[in-house]
Formats: C-alpha cells, structure tokens, sequence
C-alpha cells in the first residue's frame, strides 16, 4: 500500500528527502489529529440533530425564483443554522455577497446615527476599515453619524479590561469581536475568552449588543460565540460553514430582533427575511453545512501539520506547532520573496484545479505592496479550500488556510516544502 502511495507522491513531483521529513514528523502528529476528529464528531452529531430537529426533507432543495416567498427549503435552513448556533433566528441568504456584506448587513441593521461601535480586541478585519470608517469610504457607517471605538490587547495578548471600561459610555451601541486574527499577528480569540470579555462588558453594560466576527472560526470548537453570550454571530459561507459547496453567501445568527433588523437592511425595511429567492442553492447550503465539521477537521489538521514542519525548518509559525486552535489560518514568516513564492507555487501545484498555472506577485487594488496568492479552487476565492497568500514585504509571513480534504491540504504543504528545498532555500 505505501509503496503504491509513495509511487504517486514521487509521480507528483515530490523527493524521497522531502516525504520522508514531513512522513517523520507527521508521526509525532497522531495525538493532535486524534483531539481534532473528536471536536469533528462532536459537531457533526451537532449538525445532524438540528437537521432531525427541523425535519430536512427532499422537499427542501427546490429551488425558488422570483420573490422567493414562502420558500421552505430557505426557512428549513435558517431553523437549522438557529439550532446549531442555540441561537432564536438566522438569516443565512445567497443575497449576502461575501463575509463583508454579512457583517455590513448586521451592523447597519443594528446602528442609528449617534450610536458607537467598540471594538476590544484592536483593529478589525481590512475591508471592515472602510465599511466602519475607520479609513474613509464612499458609504460607510461613519457617513451616517455612526462613530467607532477601540481598545487594542495588551502586549501578552489579554483583553484590556480596564481600557474597555474607559470606552464605554452612552452612545456604546454594539461589541465587534472578531474571532479570527485574520491577516495579523495578535493570537487569534478563543471561544472562552470571547466569552469573558462578553461578560464582563455586558455586567458594566448590559443592553449593549456583542456581536462576533465569527469568520474562520465555525466548527474549530465545539462551542460557538452564541454559546458564551453573543447576540450575534457573522460568517461567510465561503469559509468554514459552507463545507466547501457553497458557492456563495453569508449567514448571521442571533436574536431575533437583531437578525430581524439585518434583514430588513439586507432586502427591506418591512419585506425583511419573507423575500429573498434562493435560486437552487437550497441543497449545495443543506449539504455543505453538513460536511463543514469535516472539511474543517481536514483544514486544521492540515494547519497543524505546516505548523510542526516549518517551525522544524527553523520558521516562526503563528500559532506554533503546541498550541491550541481558535481558526483555520496558519502564519509562516519564510524571511524571503524567494521563499514565498516557492511556497506559493507549490500550493498551487498541488491543486486539483488550476494545477498548471504559476502564480506570480502582483499589484493588487487597496494593498500597498505587491501580492502573491495561490488557489485552484472550485469555488472563486473559497478560503475553506487550499488557499495561500502574501504581501511582498516584510517579515515575508505567509498565511495560508483551508484544504478541503487532510489529503489535500498535506499534499499542499509536502509540495511547498518541495518547492523551497528544489530553490536551495531550505536544508532537510
Ligand atoms: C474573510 C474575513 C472577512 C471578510 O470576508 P469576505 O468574504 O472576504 O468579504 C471578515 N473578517 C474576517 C475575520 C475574515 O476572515
């Protein structure tokens, strides 16, 4: 069987050298991946009983056209996603864009002129700067009278309790916590402590709405932000929860009156969730959130695993190879543009499809460096499949996420590490 196995991997491209140092420390793995696949099994049984719940029928993945009223698939599957989440009411729509639009969609709702977002774990997610305001944009929520606050962690990482309390005040309308670290370096929030920074906001100020940037995030636990006290959670299904099959789309769960005010911004005041086709994605929905538990095991097993090679390699991984995982993002700072691009072609190689192109640094639009990005994904721009990227300057940090299968995402990695020894950049 190994050889057969081994026959492929050489095939492939990859050297005996290179299988054989990944294979040796992929060894040392086995008590990771094992924690991994029970979180899996516990939110696949997680999954599968909100589906029980709310009676998922073949029924369900009909699609609607039109103004998609009384659409039982898409009201089924916002029952489901209430259920999985223990939350009262979710909007989960092919009408929400991408990740942005879900979290624009929910802060809009949620805000009126005068009203102050707080936000204490440092600066948000990229695009959320100009949805926020926080650089100026044509539209943004400071255009309507809606101001922003932060408070940054501290130097070890922990939440500055007392900075938080500073800011609060009157006009504190909503709690934006992002889950992920996104593309930065500050650890990225556990499910725990975003639920005690929950709670200590809410006894200083207890009507004030905590809402999560739950992005990357779904399934690494198995307790969700709505479990710790959110009253609202936001996410892309192009990520985590949409398993990979999900073409599109965003969802957010929480209380009804909060969800109920994002979709009466995400369509209209009045028409709210009662419109809203679903075109035939009904079944990709259904099916992607049942195989997300998996998908993501694969991708945080995959994580893992570039963790413990880089970090042999002499790299510094965020987070390092030991520590417990609150996202799907690994950060490896490969020191050179020689390295990253190495690495980003070999994720790319390893694709099933687009396998053949070779990706190359370029200026893309709102980054001040030039970029390399590696994907050969079903989905365009699904960062819950194999996906890598970089800014071209310094410290040289890759951030790579996703891998829809453990296969994948190892033959991704094998193949970057190939990629860095063939260019001399590394020493086996
Ligand atoms: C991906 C992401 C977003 C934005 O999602 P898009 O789908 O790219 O618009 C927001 N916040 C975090 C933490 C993310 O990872």
């Amino acid at each position: 069987m190994n050889d057969e196995r081994n026959a492929i991997y050489h095939e492939l491209g990859i050297e005996k050298s290179v299988f054989e140092y990944c294979s040796n420390i992929e060894a040392g793995l086995k008590d990771r991946f094992v924690s991994i696949d029970e979180v899996a099994e516990i939110n696949q049984l997680k999954v599968i009983q909100a589906m029980q719940k709310n009676r998922v029928n073949d029924t369900h993945f009909a699609e609607s056209t039109g103004y998609g009223y009384n659409d039982a698939g898409r009201e089924t599957l916002e029952a489901v996603y209430a259920s999985v989440f223990h939350t009262e009411a979710a909007l989960v729509r092919p009408l929400i864009a991408c990740g942005t639009h879900a979290l624009t969609v929910a802060l809009a709702g949620n805000l009126r002129p005068g009203d102050e977002i707080l936000s204490p774990a440092g600066k948000p997610y990229d695009t959320m700067e100009g949805v926020i305001g926080i650089r100026p944009q044509k539209g943004s929520l400071a255009e309507y009278g809606i101001t922003y606050a932060q408070t940054d962690l501290c130097e070890d990482g922990s939440f500055d309790y007392e900075g938080i309390e500073k800011k609060l005040n009157e006009r504190t309308k909503l709690i934006l916590i992002q889950r992920s670290k996104g593309y930065q370096t500050r650890p990225t929030l556990s499910v725990k402590r975003i639920g005690e920074v929950i709670d200590f906001i809410k006894s200083k100020k207890p009507d004030v709405i905590c809402m999560v940037d739950n992005c990357y995030g779904e399934f690494v636990e198995t307790l969700e932000p709505t479990d710790v006290g959110a009253d609202l959670c936001v996410g892309s299904l192009i990520k985590n929860p949409g398993g990979g099959l999900a073409p599109i789309g965003g969802y957010i769960v929480g209380k009804k009156e909060y969800v109920e005010n994002a979709a009466y911004r995400l369509t209209s005041p009045g028409l709210g969730s009662e419109v809203g086709a679903t075109l035939g994605v009904n079944r990709a929905f259904f099916q992607g959130l049942f195989l997300a538990p998996t998908v993501v095991a694969g991708a945080l097993k995959g994580a893992v695993y570039a963790a413990s090679i880089y970090e042999r390699l002499g790299f510094m991984v965020v987070p390092d190879s030991k520590e417990s995982r609150h996202d799907i993002i690994q950060a490896v700072t490969l020191k050179s543009q020689e390295a990253i691009i190495a690495f980003c072609k070999g994720i790319q190689a390893a694709a099933p499809v687009d396998s053949y192109v070779d990706p190359e640094p370029w200026d893309m639009p709102g980054y001040d460096s030039k970029v390399i990005m590696a994907a050969g994904a079903f989905i365009q721009g699904a960062s819950i499949e194999l996906s890598a990227d970089a800014p071209i300057k310094p410290p040289y940090a890759v951030y790579f996420q996703g891998g829809l299968t453990w296969y994948h995402a190892k033959l991704g990695i094998l193949m970057s590490v190939q990629k860095l020894w063939e260019s001399r950049l590394i020493s086996l």
